[in-house]
């Protein structure tokens, strides 16, 4: 947009002095000199009033006394000047008087006067070429735009190592291989082994692929050359291909190395599935990537990685034998992984020495290894605005509730205490339903402090990290999201909109019950509709059904029941303990937060 508007500001302007340059050129200004014939000249001469004549080409240029000039065109310019005149009448003496000068056609005034003339049409030419270029069309501004922009690829040397990814054992394991590989290409080569080309590494945002990367070409001690997918997508057409050639071109005079492709997914999805703009684009680059690969000999000690969130959509191109062959998963952290990975980054912090990580590793299920930096990160920053010379446990939960939640505490947020009172009650009931439900983890926490989008929160930690879940586990975590709405229910006999999240929550739950943990009695242990593996993306692509319309009905049918007795079963369990509920409210109401151990002390109490 703005580059356009440029442009044609520029057309204006070179209309405007085109037109400018014309004008002056027809209409020359005022000063120009009188012009006077052959005779006038003689008798003025006569008249001793000539100072000086500049003879030049095609005309006389006269000086009169008192700074007059004009001027007298000549026709005859074989005859000699003097011979004119004096064939006019004017005497030698007064010949003599006037200084007489030659000047050759060739000076610098007949060529600028030349360069005027012409000024107009070299504008109107230039003004040609640029209305005729804007008519090509994008593609040939793209690719000298491409051209211009030509990117000198430069392989740094990072210094990270395998050391500071933690957790990851296994990737680092699968991954070792190759370190050894770019360190001594030639024990692999002796062998005659096929040495990997590519490796894919796949897993969700921020679990550490990028870092890792770095780290095999750290620990390698090779140069590291990286690129991202969605750099390409926002190239011209044939830039991104002209890319590809410069990158392999420079990473092979610099090898042994790493060529790092990040999010290939933009570049290697599913060829023809014309996903987002300029497909055409994607597929030349992604063809190049390929051809490159191909070009590979065997003796090339370049290793390729790429990194993706989404290979359910790479091209299988991409993933056949000889390229992107290697699969190495980067999941998100397990409890021992994240203690691994807070303990790197709180390495070279000053931190308190009761601070105990463990217990943020088991708070913070499904952080990644991204978060937990942040975690830290913000921990510090907390500590520096409270003027404290470390990092101590107060701050490290404080963040991780930030991180968590999204956003620090609310304070300030006006709730009418009407409001406040249906969210103690909702609180309360989570936190009861999930003490009294013995397969529910444990409450660590309950609040009615707001955050991020939500008015206050139960939260449960799990004593160890999960692998299996049972379905009196997924039963319980139904009922303790209904405890909420049920108590809301119960207590003012009527309901609020905050109970959205809660029921959108328990209904996936229900569903994925019935559908695909084969948990209903009805349905039998059946999977319904295909689903994306990638259940760690944590995201519903779209689901392909594969059943009948009958049978959609009977699911629907029986998350229903699964979700009804379920509702009738809180019910019960919040009415017979009712007094709970108001004690845990009211406490919520005097101090807005319950820890874990305080809850605990409510019900002993009681
Ligand atoms: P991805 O490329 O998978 O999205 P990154 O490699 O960009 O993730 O990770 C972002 C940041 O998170 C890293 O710079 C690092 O500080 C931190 N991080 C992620 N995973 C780990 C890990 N396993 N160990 C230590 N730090 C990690
Ligand atoms: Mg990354
Ligand atoms: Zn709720």
């Amino acid at each position: 947009m703005s580059a356009n508007w440029s442009r044609n500001a520029f057309v204006y302007l070179l209309i405007i002095v085109a037109a400018a340059t014309l004008f002056i050129n027809i209409y020359r200004p005022g000063d120009a000199p009188q012009q006077i014939s052959l005779t006038q000249l003689a008798n003025r001469i006569k008249a001793g009033e000539v100072e000086t004549v500049i003879v030049r080409d095609s005309e006389l240029r006269i000086i009169l006394a008192g700074n007059d000039a004009a001027v007298v065109s000549r026709r005859e310019r074989d005859v000699p000047i003097t011979q004119i005149l004096a064939g006019l009448g004017v005497k030698p003496a007064q010949l003599a008087a006037v200084n007489i000068k030659y000047e050759s056609p060739a000076n610098a005034g007949n060529w600028l006067s030349l360069l005027v003339n012409l000024l107009p049409l070299v504008f109107i030419g230039a003004l040609f070429f640029i209305l005729f270029r804007q008519t090509q069309g994008s593609n040939n501004q793209a690719l000298s735009f491409g051209k211009s922009k030509a990117r000198v690829f430069t392989g740094d040397k990072p210094t990270v190592k395998f050391d500071d990814v933690a957790g990851s054992d296994e990737a680092k394991e699968e991954l070792k291989e190759v370190v050894e590989f770019l360190k001594e290409p030639q024990k692999f080569a002796a062998l005659g082994a096929r040495i990997p080309k590519g490796v894919l590494l796949v897993g969700p945002p921020g679990t550490g692929k990028t870092l890792m990367a770095k780290a095999v070409s750290g620990e390698a001690g090779v140069p590291f050359f990286s690129i991202s997918g969605s750099e390409f997508v926002e190239m011209f057409v044939g830039v991104g291909a002209s890319r590809v050639r410069d990158l392999f071109e420079q990473a092979k005079r610099n090898s042994p190395c790493i060529i790092f492709i990040d999010e290939i997914d933009a570049v290697g999805r599913y060829r023809g599935t014309g996903l987002g703009g300029s497909h055409d684009e994607r597929e030349q680059t992604l063809n190049q990537i390929l051809v490159e690969m191909d070009g590979f000999g065997t003796d090339t000690n370049v290793i390729l990685i790429a990194a993706t969130n989404r290979p359910d959509i790479l091209d299988p191109a991409l993933l056949r034998p000889g390229r992107f062959d290697r699969r190495v998963t980067m999941d998100r952290p397990d409890v021992v992984g994240r203690r691994a990975i807070l303990e790197v980054h709180v390495k070279g912090k000053p931190v308190e020495p009761t601070i105990d990580l463990n217990l943020i590793a088991r708070q913070t299920p499904g952080f990644v290894g991204a978060d937990l930096e942040n975690v830290v990160n913000e921990a510090a920053i907390l500590a520096a605005r409270r003027n404290k010379r470390a990092i101590g446990m107060r701050e490290l939960q404080e963040a991780v509730e930030r991180v968590g939640m999204g956003g620090p505490e609310r304070r300030s947020r006006l709730m009418t205490p009407h409001e406040k009172k249906v969210v103690a009650y909702h609180e309360a009931g989570h936190a009861v339903v999930a003490h009294l439900c013995k397969h529910s983890d444990p409450v660590q926490k309950v609040t009615i402090v707001p955050r991020g989008g939500a008015g206050g929160y139960v939260w449960r930690v799990a004593e160890k990290d999960r692998l299996l879940a049972k379905r009196a586990y997924f039963l319980d975590n139904i009922a303790v999201a209904l405890g909420g709405r049920i108590a809301e229910e119960l207590v003012f006999g009527d309901i609020s909109n905050g109970a959205a999240m809660d029921i959108q929550q328990l209904t996936q739950m229900a569903r994925a019950m019935v559908t695909r943990y084969g948990m209903s009695e009805k349905m039998g242990p059946l999977q319904f509709g295909q689903q994306d593996e990638l259940v760690f993306l944590g995201r519903d692509l779209a689901e392909q059904r594969d059943y009948s319309e009958e049978v959609a009905e009977e699911i629907d049918a029986e998350v229903q029941e699964l979700v009804s007795a379920a509702y009738a079963r809180v019910r019960a369990l919040l009415s017979e303990n009712i007094d709970m509920l108001h004690k845990v409210a009211n406490a919520l109401l005097e101090r807005e937060t319950l820890s874990g151990e305080e809850f605990k002390e409510l019900f002993a109490a009681a």
